[in-house]
Order: structure tokens, then sequence, then C-alpha cells
């Protein structure tokens, strides 16, 4: 490594880092010797020339994303330790080398100790997403690592970073493959099988997240009627029609998606005339639902995405609540869920307690969700809690 450049701190910032959190927003830097270009590795003094850690320097709010506390070379060595030790945490959840899941999150980024990195893996593809210019610089030494870490269990590393890295450095990011060609996955979640495109699907392909809501929802299914609203692929709608469901109904607005959820349907040689899906928008379906289901599933996107969008998405996380907490059976559950990292886990839950008032229904919680753990959050950065669900009963 050449000498890497050297940013100082002003007085009292190196608090933050002390507490190991991976971030430096711009604001707390002094000082920076040199001219750094986006993606390059930086060391962080505090303003007494205390070494503090090593990350790779951004432009923007946040300067440098920080991968490491301690002084060193970010070599390949250095990378292929991270990489196994996030696989090592993996093979203790019972994901990696198991036979009744083999679709997991391999790295989350600052949860993993590697910001700007996400790596999903699909049974044999490796899905990696960067949001920094400096994980995308390594990308070819981390196609290696996977490469040697699964050896003939992994037949292609897709770069799916086009949507996610930041513009500012004016890179032309295009998303390829780094290892093979292979773009359509069959995987495996709690038994379940679902077609994934990581190539044309929303984000890596699939929404691994939920992997255990879904599993709850299991429980909760047999012999009731199920609506599944922003539905995706059918996750959540496979699992409860193989869990007796007597009818299962799903609702997006994206058709790729629907066709895919019915294809998955077929996979899990679901009877037809238990599911049917409905490719439209979920707030006019939800207006007329009446009476006709005892199970519902809210699984927005992200309704605000800057904190300036913060008080539409939060109406709207009330209105489609309303909506279903009116309408519910008597008797009914709701499972429903916020992944807007700057919506709060409290103002989450304030939004559907206005939504309970407003409906003037008796309403309990019974669960209170998260991510699965192979989205594992790190303590010194609780930013990367971002998924929150309720399970109500609405007697
Ligand atoms: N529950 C899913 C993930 C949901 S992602 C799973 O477990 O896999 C959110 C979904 O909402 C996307 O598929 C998107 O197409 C859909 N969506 C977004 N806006 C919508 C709208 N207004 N009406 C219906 N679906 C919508």
């Amino acid at each position: 490594m050449e000498n890497p450049v050297k940013i100082i701190l002003k007085k009292g910032k190196e608090q933050s880092v002390k507490r190991l959190h991976p971030w430096i927003f711009s604001g707390a830097i002094r000082k920076i010797y040199g001219s750094p270009s986006e993606g390059d590795i930086v060391e962080v003094f505090s303003d007494l020339d205390e070494y503090l850690a090593t990350g790779h320097y951004q432009i923007g709010s946040i300067s440098v994303r920080i991968f490491s506390f301690d002084r060193g070379e970010p070599d390949f060595a250095f990378w292929s330790a991270k990489i196994e030790k996030a696989y090592r945490l993996r093979q203790q959840l019972q994901l990696a080398g198991n036979s009744q899941t083999n679709v997991y999150r391999l790295v989350n980024a600052e949860g993993d100790e590697l910001p700007g990195l996400i790596i999903d893996y699909y049974n044999g593809i490796a899905v990696m997403q960067m949001h920094s210019i400096g994980m995308y610089r390594i990308r070819e030494q981390l196609s290696e690592i996977l490469t040697r870490l699964y050896g003939n269990h992994l037949y292609a590393v897709y770069d799916k970073s086009e949507s996610t890295i930041p513009r500012k450095a004016g890179l032309e990011v295009k998303n390829d493959f780094l290892l093979g060609d292979q773009h359509l996955a069959t995987v495996t979640e709690n038994g379940c099988t679902f077609r994934v495109d990581v190539k044309e699907g929303q984000k890596t392909g699939f929404f691994i997240d939920q992997r255990d809501n879904r599993n709850l929802l299991s429980a909760y299914c047999r012999g009731k009627e199920v609506l599944n609203v922003f539905s995706y692929t059918g996750g959540f709608s496979v699992y409860a029609a193989r869990n007796h469901a007597s009818l299962v109904h799903s609702v997006d607005s994206s058709a790729p998606a629907i066709e895919l959820t019915d294809k998955n349907m077929a996979l899990n040689d679901i009877p037809s005339g238990v599911h049917q899906s409905f490719c439209t928008d979920a707030f006019s379906y939800l207006r007329e639902i009446k009476d006709r289901y005892d199970l519902i599933i809210l699984d927005p996107p992200a309704f605000a995405k800057h904190n300036d969008a913060l008080k539409n998405a939060l109406q709207a996380y009330k209105r489609i609540n309303q909506a279903a907490i009116e309408q519910l059976r008597p008797g009914g559950i709701l499972f429903t869920f916020s992944c807007s990292q700057v919506v709060s886990r409290e103002n989450f839950r304030k939004s559907v307690f206005a939504a309970a008032a407003n409906a003037r229904r008796s309403v309990a919680i019974l669960h209170q969700l998260t991510q699965a753990p192979d989205h594992p959050v790190s303590i010194f950065h609780p930013e990367g809690e971002y998924l929150k669900g309720l399970v109500l009963y609405i007697a």
C-alpha cells in the first residue's frame, strides 16, 4: 500500500471513533493531508495525532467508511479473513451448508464490519452490491475470495452495483458478471422453493431479510384466508399456502413479480384454486376488501428513503394499516412491516397505533419483529437496524 492519506479530526470528534462507530462525517474533519480520490484508503487521526482507524474515503456527508480500527495493510489476506469470519457466522446460524435453506446474506455491510458491501448467496450465485467506491475497486479480489471460499458451490458472481454506487466519482458502473453468467437460481428456504432472477429481480433478487418472519407466519395459516399485499415474488404467499391456508391472494403492482409468484406456487405444488394473484395497486385493492380475510400481510417498499419524506411515509403506513385493521375478520391477524431506515421503530408503532385507534378495533401486539440474523446489526452502528414488524391480533 502506498502511504495512505492522513485525515485529522477536530478536537472531541475522536469520541465516536473510539466508540467504534464506522462513519466519519465531513463536519468532523479538521485537515486532510493531500487530496484523496473517492475510494482511496485513508488513515484517521485525532487532533493529538493519535491513530484511530483506517477506511475508504468518499465524497459526501459521510467522508470515511471505517473497515479497521487496527493499523495494517488491507491486502487480499485481510479481506479474506473478514469474509471468512462472516461465513463462519452464517454456519453458526445454520445457514451456510444447510440443505433446508441455501439462500442467505453472507455480508451485511457495517453489521459484518465491511461498510459499503452487501453479498447475498443464492444456491451457487453470489450477488454483490457495493455502496462505496472503495469496495467497488476491490470487486475482483472479492470475487476471487468467494471462489476460493465456496469452491464448486459457486458458479456465478454478479456485481449489481449500478444503482447503489455513489455517482459522485463519475464512474460508469454497469452491472456485470465477475464469474459465470447464470442469472436464474432455484433456492430453498425452510423447505420452500423459489425461483430467483438476480439480474431482473428487485434488490439482489429476493427479500432474504424476511426469512424468519415468513417462518413465523406458517404457524398462523391453517384453515385461514390470507391476503399478502406487496407480495413481490410470493415469499409469504408460498409459506402460507404450504402451511394449509385455505386461500391465499397475492397483490403486487409489478407484472414480472406476479409472474414469478405464479411460477413459485407451481414449484411448491400448491393446488390451483388455493392461490390467486392480482397485479394491481395495493392502496386501491385494500379499500375494497371488506371482511374477506382472516390474515393480512403488509410488507410495502420503503415509503421514505430520506428524512424529508418521513411525514408522508408515516401517513401512508397509517392509511394501509387502518384499511387492514378495519376490514379484517374478528379474531384476525395482521403481519405489518416497515423497511424504511428513516422510520424508527417507535414512529412505525405510533402510525400503527393511530391506525388502530381510527379503526376503533381492539388490537393487541403478539410479536415484534426485525430482520433475520444473517442481516446482523453492529451494536456500534444502530443505523443498521431497518426492518420493523408487528404481528397484531384484531379481536
Ligand atoms: N414481501 C415481499 C417483499 C416486498 S417488496 C417478500 O417477502 O418477498 C415491496 C413490493 O411492493 C415490491 O414487489 C413492489 O413491486 C411492490 N409495490 C410497490 N408499490 C406498490 C403499490 N402501490 N401497489 C402494489 N405493490 C407495490
